[in-house]
């Protein structure tokens, strides 16, 4: 029996039911969960003093491709629109390997780990040169972070009208059997699971109409989620009216790509009808403001979509368009861009870290995750307040307008990852090393 103890929180903000916020109380972790919630709890574990700390469930990425840490400011990409940005990266990526996936993917957990996530789901949509999303997983597994890696797949290249080059596209046929291996060798269904496996064909506009619609039945068969990218800026509606004629949402729901199992990145651009629509079938989205600012995307309707009632998450997304994966950072620019959009009121700090926890746990189907109540699994992240970014503050809970973006501590499962601001499972800086030489390869 492991215990951890954490001691006199200045508050929590448990992000339950009724949104409860508790001061001066503790919070008593045992094998994996939360085992009480009380003032004066008393245990034989570790005691971790919280004086001077606000707690909250650990943040959840409902969006990234890890991969992309290995290609962040890239000079040919750092002012282009999403296809041409995408255009310019897709050469580099085709020299990834399995190594390079593997570090970058722990480069990346461990960055969101710093800032408070604690749940990641990552959407790996090629495989060069023998890469396979087994790499992903065993990274996330040494660092120790709740995962839910996607296998995600390109199918359409240029040559058959898609955007990605011919080489980093795969035949349908193999994607749809490696789809079926990955789940059956990682998928864990469980409470708890630290492992869940989705299927992700990258975009509409890099696999076929037919991959879209087998991967949905191969879903539904396995009992596992969906994801892919949606609606993401003009180019992308465009797109699909041209290619598919009609809209993104009409052309999800044709596929059997709407439903609580499926959910989208990005849905910049979906119309009212559109909301309706994955408000009515309980369909997820992943909202990402950090690269939607950077791509000049635009401003996802989120208010729009939360008044309607579409469950939505946040995503730092990869980090080639971020070009960070700060999750903390992620959620004040969230509550940001949608008062640039709807004025002040328009989304409070609360309800920013409201979508970053318990929303993104649920996007991700997982209602064990994202709050701090008895029974759910013991995912938290401690927030010093009692330094510089806080000083000053007349509410340091409200800690999306003043306050840190890196934990002092997490703990996830139970298992603390994060003490006193440093990665307890991995040795960072040798892997810091090790991605910058990577990187430097790649730029040949
Ligand atoms: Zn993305």
């Amino acid at each position: 029996m492991t215990e951890h103890l954490i001691r006199n929180a200045d508050t929590i903000l448990t992000m339950d039911a009724g949104r409860r916020e508790l001061v001066g109380e503790d919070i008593l972790i045992r094998d994996g969960v939360v085992a009480a919630i009380g003032p004066n709890l008393a245990t034989l574990g570790e005691v971790h003093e919280a004086r001077g700390c606000v707690v909250t469930p650990g943040l959840v990425n409902t969006h990234h491709h890890l991969y992309q840490s290995l290609t962040r400011a890239v000079p040919g990409g750092q002012d282009a629109l999403l296809f041409g940005w995408l255009k310019t990266l897709y050469p580099i990526w085709a020299r990834f390997g399995p190594e390079d996936m593997f570090v970058s993917a722990q480069i990346g957990l461990a960055e969101l780990a710093l800032s408070g996530c604690t749940l990641s789901s990552d959407h790996l949509y090629l495989y060069p040169n023998g890469a396979r999303l087994d790499d992903t997983i065993a990274a996330a597994a040494e660092l120790g972070l709740r995962f839910h890696p996607t296998r995600g797949a390109m199918s359409i290249g240029e040559s058959a009208g898609g955007l990605p080059p011919d080489t980093l596209v795969e035949g349908e046929a193999a994607i749809l059997d490696d789809m079926i291996r990955v789940v059956d060798t990682f998928h864990d269904a469980g409470e708890g699971s630290m492992c869940r496996v989705g299927l992700a064909p990258c975009s509409p506009f890099s696999v076929s109409r037919d991959l879209m619609r087998d991967a949905a039945l191969l879903a539904r068969d396995k009992g596992v989620m969906l994801h892919t990218h949606l609606a993401e800026n003009d180019e992308d509606i465009a797109y699909s009216l041209a290619q598919f004629g009609c809209r993104p949402g009409q052309y999800a729901e044709d596929l059997g790509w709407t439903g609580p199992d499926v959910w989208h990145a990005h849905c910049v651009k979906l119309d009212g009808a559109e909301i309706d629509l994955f408000a009515r079938t309980r369909t997820g989205i992943a909202h990402c403001p950090c690269s939607n600012c950077r791509l000049g995307s635009g401003i996802a309707p989120v208010r729009g979509m939360r008044d309607a009632g579409v469950p939505v998450g946040l995503g730092v997304d990869g980090s080639a368009s971020n070009d960070s994966g700060n999750l903390m950072a992620e959620a004040r620019q969230a509550m940001l861009l949608q008062r640039v959009a709807r004025g002040a009121d328009a989304m409070s700090a609360r309800e920013a870290l409201e979508i970053a926890t318990c929303g993104g746990a649920d996007v991700l189907g997982r209602p064990d995750c994202g709050r701090l109540e008895l029974g759910k699994r013991a995912d938290i992240a401690v927030w010093d307040v009692s330094g510089i970014d806080s000083a000053g503050s007349w509410n340091p809970a409200a800690l999306l307008l003043a306050g840190p973006t890196r934990v002092r501590h997490l703990f996830v499962e139970g298992r603390q990852i994060v003490r006193d601001g440093q990665i307890t499972t991995i040795d960072l800086p040798r892997m810091i090393e090790r991605q910058n030489r990577l990187a430097r390869a790649l730029m040949g």
